[in-house]
């Protein structure tokens, strides 16, 4: 029997608001336990929650950079359970009327573009952290994290495989990012998926029972968890067992899913309107002011670089993986021809793209500006220098050794491109190695190769290989 995945994820990003998103207190990584949590957060009694208008303005970003409604009035509603680490016995969260609604997220697996719905996007409030280690047999409790902003992204049951996943968890913390409403960073826990997974045999109009895998943190680990959870699956049905709805964790220790607990139901939750917080009005005046501030999407950025200098959408996904990147792209290509753009395209992605992993630098840190890089590829563009000397001026650029034109004076890398000159190194090559003259007439065209390196070593590498190679053909007669 064939079988088809069907996920649907639910995505944490956390807003990156200076404090939360019902209190001033601070949002900032890292502090000791307990220190940021002030009375609205530790849910002293006769505290009020006031609603943070930055983390308002944040999901009215987002909702404008994926195409969805925004709803108005939207509605902040108690999400009721227990847990120790939840002082007020409730969550505050929107349920039946979020802020953002609808919108899509169009996401590249392989050479095909497919489109992910989105259902919605709502504000809440982060719970704070139990910690089970360091306290001997108990749980420590901090509530530095309870009350930090937070938009669930929910999309559809849209996508049909781990890649597909993983693209769009990709593609959407790209987005979060470019827009500025999210740092994304995963270790922090600033941005987190929970990944719902269902099989059906293929064809089948239903979907299957699904079960929700709980705070995957990285992209591997979404993919690892998914992977296994369908195998998990079309295990239990091939045997003839059912599927449980569930919620699971994922131990990437083992690389299972292991159940948590059955799944509750909304009602379960006992969602109700909260009465502390009003109806969430926005204007039109305050959606049009957002959108004026919006920085041009990826999408955009990708259509004006195919379109201005013929980039493939595959080069130009590259370049849009981030904002600062495409800036930096945009920088060293500005005012360049087709080829000079495609060439800085091809240095960004390739050399400078590669030194920053090795480095484990942003493009932000890069130790070559686009100037500067700009610098390079007008000299390879005007044929000055051949694209292997490029590499070496690329080198001392990095290690700060200064511009291009600098570095090729300095190390006398000029490439030899005057065809008198060549022609003259050519002529002497020739006399040299009647050899290999004969043995190319003679129809070996491996002499040809043998004859251009010899030109080469002739000038250390400085002969335009392109002119060396006509010029050889011409004489040869070959
Ligand atoms: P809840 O809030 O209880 O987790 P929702 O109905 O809002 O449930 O759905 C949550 C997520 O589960 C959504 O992303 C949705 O696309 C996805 N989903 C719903 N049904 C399925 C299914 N049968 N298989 C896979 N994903 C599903
Ligand atoms: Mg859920």
């Amino acid at each position: 029997m064939k079988w088809e995945v069907v996920i649907g994820l639910e995505t944490h990003a956390q807003l990156s608001t200076v404090s939360k998103i019902f209190s001033g207190a601070s949002t900032a990584f890292g502090a000791e336990p307990n220190t940021q949590a002030c009375g609205v957060d530790i849910a002293l009694p006769g505290v009020l929650p006031v609603l943070n208008t930055g983390a308002v303005e944040r999901a009215i970003r987002f909702g404008l950079a994926v195409g969805a409604r925004i709803n108005s009035p939207s509605i902040f509603a108690r999400k009721n359970y227990f847990y120790p680490d939840l002082p007020k016995g409730y969550q505050i969260s929107q349920y039946e009327k979020p802020v953002v609604e609808g919108g899509s997220i169009t996401i590249q697996v392989g050479d095909a573009e497919k489109t992910v719905r989105l259902t919605r996007a709502h504000l809440e409030e982060d719970a704070g952290k139990s910690l089970h280690e360091d306290f001997h047999g108990c749980t420590g409790i901090d509530l530095n994290r309870a009350g930090t902003p937070l938009l669930e992204i929910v999309s559809e049951p849209d996508m049909r495989s781990a890649e597909e996943a993983v693209a769009y968890a990709k593609a959407l913390h790209a987005l979060v990012r470019w827009i500025d409403v999210c740092d994304g960073n995963m270790q922090e826990g600033s941005f987190r998926c929970d990944a719902n997974v269902s099989v059906r045999p293929a064809g089948a109009k239903e979907f299957g029972t699904r079960r929700e895998i709980k705070n995957l943190n990285s992209f591997r680990f979404l993919q690892q968890a998914i992977e296994y959870e369908v195998r998990w699956q079309i295990g239990e049905l091939e045997d003839g067992r059912a599927i449980q709805q569930a919620t699971v964790l994922f131990d990437p220790d083992t690389g299972e899913t292991r159940m948590m607990r059955t799944k509750e139901d909304a009602h379960d939750y006992r969602y109700f309107p909260d009465p502390d917080l009003l109806p969430l009005e926005v204007t039109a005046d305050r959606i049009a002011a957002v959108r004026a501030a919006m920085p041009a999407l990826p999408a955009a950025r990708r259509e004006q670089f195919c379109a201005q200098f013929g980039l493939t959408p595959y080069d130009a996904g590259l370049l849009t993986a981030s904002r600062e990147l495409a800036d930096y792209f945009s920088a060293a290509a500005a005012g360049a021809d087709a080829r000079t753009g495609k060439l800085c395209a091809n240095w960004i992605s390739g050399a400078l793209s590669a030194r920053l992993n090795e480095e484990g630098l942003e493009i932000s840190q890069s130790r070559v500006t686009a100037a500067q890089l700009r610098g390079l590829v007008d000299r390879i563009a005007d044929g000055t220098i051949s694209g292997k000397m490029a590499k070496d001026v690329f080198d001392g650029m990095w290690a700060g050794e200064g511009d291009a034109d600098a570095i090729i004076a300095a190390k006398g890398l000029k490439q030899i491109s005057d065809s008198s000159e060549i022609e003259k190194i050519v002529d002497q090559v020739l006399a040299d190695n009647a050899r290999q003259v004969a043995d190319f007439r003679a129809g070996k065209e491996k002499a040809f190769n043998s004859l251009v390196g010899q030109v080469m070593k002739a000038t250390r590498g400085k002969a335009n290989p392109q002119q060396v190679n006509d010029i050889l053909r011409g004489k040869l007669g070959g």
